[in-house]
């Protein structure tokens, strides 16, 4: 990926239906295949309590950084194509799911379209997206709110636990 435009990218990663990690998985890497993404580094994964939406199960929740050429929308669009892969149905609003991919942040675009919010409008007050993603990349900045790091202990981390699931960049060595 010589090209110029290219960009980090963090997207978040959630699953509260099926073989969870399974899926947390096998997500990372469907976007590992995806042409114009590359997968940098994959967070721990954190059990969390469902926050809105109906009663639902716990998710599991990560974080994945990766560079990309993609054009946001097209970004977006390869996240919609991996939720698809695993079956994501949309019912009810914030309703339980095989698997939701959000865009966080893209460098430091500020963007926003009827599809397209960047950064991602509630990932700033989410402890199950602060938590794995300062994890990851603790330097990370939300444009407009500031350090993922500082709002990660600032919103504090009730209803995020640490589980022993650990995912790979790469299952496929990769292809
Ligand atoms: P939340 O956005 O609160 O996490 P959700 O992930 O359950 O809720 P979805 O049903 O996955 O919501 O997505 C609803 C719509 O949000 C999508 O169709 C998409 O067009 C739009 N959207 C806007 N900004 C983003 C973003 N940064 N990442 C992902 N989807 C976004
Ligand atoms: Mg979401
Ligand atoms: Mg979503």
């Amino acid at each position: 990926m010589d090209d110029p435009e290219v960009t980090c990218a963090a997207l978040a990663l959630g699953s509260n239906l099926g073989d969870r990690a399974a899926i947390l998985q096998g997500a990372v890497s469907a976007l590992g295949r995806t042409p114009g993404i590359e997968v940098l580094a994959v967070s721990r994964v954190v059990e969390t309590d469902p926050v809105g939406g109906p009663e639902q199960d716990c998710y599991l929740n990560a974080v994945v950084l990766v560079r990309t050429n993609l054009a946001p929308l097209q970004l977006l669009d390869a996240a919609r194509a991996v939720e698809q892969e695993f079956g994501r149905v949309r019912e009810v609003r914030w309703g339980p799911r095989t698997l939701d991919v959000d865009v966080l942040a893209i460098g430091d675009v500020v963007l926003e379209t009827e599809r397209l919010t960047v950064p991602h409008p509630r990932a700033h007050e989410r402890g199950f997206v602060l938590v794995p993603w300062a994890d990851v990349d603790p330097l990370a900045w939300i444009p407009g709110h500031g350090s993922v790091t500082e709002l990660r202990d600032l919103v504090g981390a009730d209803g995020v636990r640490d589980s022993d699931i650990v995912l790979v960049t790469a299952v496929d060595g990769g292809r």
